[in-house]
C-alpha cells in the first residue's frame, strides 16, 4: 500500500486541488470528473456518513456544487477495460493454441500502476506478459477526449479531465508519456485522491449530509455490477471471466459462476471450464503475495493462464488515497460494499452495458479494433522507470 503519511517525512503526497480549482474557474474549460468504483466505499467516512448515506449519487451532488460540468463513473470504463482485456486474453490463448505452445507465463492484469511499476522494476523479463489494456482511469480519459468530445461537439483541448481515485500511484500513471492523445495532451489532466476531493468539498463549505442523491451524467455514467466490483480484490478477474465466457462460448454465464476468486485470502486460485478449455487463474493482492506468486511461477511450481494482481491489500478499496483511520484495516468491509452493489445490479456483465454497446457501435467498432488499440491499449515498454522516487510508487 502506498505510504502517504511517511513517519520520517521522506515521502510526500502531492496536492493537486489548486490546479483543479483553477480549471473550474476558467469559463473556457469543460470540467468533467470520473469517480472510481472504490471511492463510493470510503468517501463518506471523512464526513461521518453511514455507508448507506455515502452513495456515489450524493458525491455527484457535492461535485456539481464544487463546479464540475459533468460527473461520470470510472465503472463505465472498467466495463470497457473488461471488453478489451477479456478479448485480449482469448486472443493470446488462441495464438498460443495455434502455435501449439502453451504459454510459459500467464497474462497479468495491468490496471494497477503499483503492480505495473513493480514488474518493470523487479521482473522486467515479464513485462510482455502484462495486458496491454489501459486501466479504467486511462481508458476513461482517452474516451472523454475523443468519443465524448465528439458527442459534445467541442475541441478536445477544451476538456479538463479529472479523476477521483483511491490511489496515489494513479497520479504517476496519468503523467506517463504513453498516456496521451494524438495531440500529446494527457488523457487525464489531474488525478485526485479521495482525501483531496474531500478537502475540496470542505473548502466549498458543502454540508454533504443535507444533499440529496443526484444521478450521474450519461452515457459515461452507466455501468454494470462487474464494473463496480473492479475495486475489490478478485473483482477484475471475476468481471473479465463473465465476459470472456460469453465471448468464448456465446452463452451467458451465471454472474456468480466465478465467485471462487472473491474474498480476502492473499493468493487465490481456481480452474474454470470455458468452452473446450480449462482456464487456470490466480488472484493476489499485496506485493508480498505477488512476489511469492512470481517466484513460484518462475520456479515452475505453479502455472496459470490469467493472473490478477493488486498492489494494495484488499485491492483498490484498501488504496493509499482513501481516508486513513490509524490502526484500522477496512478493506474487507469496503470490498463487501462493492460485491453487494454488484449483486443488486440489474446488469452484471460488462458486455451488457448499453453505454458500452453504444460506444462500440458508434465509435470504437469492436474490441481490439484499430481504433480501440490506438486509444485503449498501451505499450508497457514505452516508458522507463524514473530514477527518482520522490513520490510513492
Ligand atoms: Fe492504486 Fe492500490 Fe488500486 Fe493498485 S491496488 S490501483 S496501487 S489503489
Amino acid at each position: 500500500q502506498c505510504i502517504t503519511h511517511c513517519p520520517v517525512g521522506a515521502l510526500r503526497e502531492r496536492d493537486d486541488t489548486e490546479q483543479v480549482f483553477d480549471a473550474l474557474g476558467d469559463p473556457e474549460r469543460i470540467c468533467l470528473v470520473q469517480i472510481a468504483p472504490a471511492v463510493r466505499t470510503a468517501w463518506g467516512e471523512t464526513f461521518g456518513l453511514a455507508p448507506g448515506q455515502a452513495t456515489v449519487e450524493r458525491l455527484a451532488a457535492a461535485l456539481r456544487m464544487v463546479g464540475f460540468d459533468y460527473i461520470f463513473d470510472t465503472s463505465f470504463s472498467a466495463d470497457l477495460t473488461i471488453m478489451e482485456e477479456a478479448s485480449e486474453l482469448l486472443e493470446r490463448l488462441k495464438r498460443a493454441g495455434e502455435s501449439g505452445e502453451h504459454p510459459t507465463f500467464p497474462m497479468f492484469t495491468s490496471c494497477c500502476p503499483g503492480w505495473v511499476r513493480y514488474v518493470k522494476d523487479h521482473y522486467p523479463e515479464l513485462v510482455d506478459q502484462l495486458s496491454t489494456s489501459k486501466s479504467p482511469q486511462q481508458m476513461f480519459g482517452a474516451i472523454a477526449k475523443t468519443y465524448y468530445a465528439q458527442a459534445l461537439g467541442v475541441d478536445p483541448s477544451k476538456i479538463f479531465s479529472v479523476s477521483i481515485m483511491p490511489c496515489v500511484a494513479k497520479k504517476a500513471e496519468a503523467a506517463l508519456p504513453s498516456m496521451t492523445g494524438a495531440d500529446g495532451a494527457p488523457d487525464v489532466d489531474v488525478a485526485l485522491t479521495v482525501r483531496e476531493v474531500c478537502r475540496m468539498v470542505k473548502a466549498c463549505h458543502i454540508d454533504v449530509a443535507k444533499l440529496d442523491d443526484e444521478p450521474l451524467d450519461q452515457p459515461l455514467g452507466t455501468h454494470t455490477g462487474a464494473g463496480v466490483a473492479f475495486g475489490s480484490t478478485g473483482g477484475v478477474m471475476d468481471a473479465a471471466l463473465r465476459s470472456a465466457y460469453y465471448f468464448a462460448t456465446g452463452e451467458r454465464c451465471d454472474a456468480d459462476a466465478f465467485s471462487d476468486v472473491r474474498g480476502m485470502d492473499g493468493w487465490k486460485e481456481a480452474t474454470f471450464t470455458m468452452g473446450d478449455k480449462a482456464l487456470k487463474v490466480a488472484v493476489v493482492h499485496g506485493l508480498a503475495n505477488a512476489r511469492n506468486l512470481l517466484d513460484a511461477l518462475k520456479s515452475g511450481e505453479v502455472g496459470y493462464d490469467f493472473v490478477e494482481v493488486m498492489a494494495c491489500p484488499g485491492g483498490c478499496v484498501g488504496g493509499g488515497g482513501q481516508p486513513i483511520h490509524d490502526g484500522m484495516e477496512l478493506a474487507g468491509e469496503r470490498g463487501e460494499v462493492l460485491w453487494g452493489l454488484d449483486r443488486s445490479s440489474n446488469l452484471r456483465r460488462s458486455y451488457e452495458n448499453p453505454a458500452i454497446q453504444m460506444c462500440y457501435a458508434d465509435y470504437l467498432g469492436a474490441p481490439l479494433s484499430e481504433r480501440a488499440e490506438e486509444l485503449l491499449h498501451t505499450d508497457q515498454r514505452a516508458w522507463t522507470m524514473p530514477g527518482e522516487r520522490e513520490e510513492c510508487l
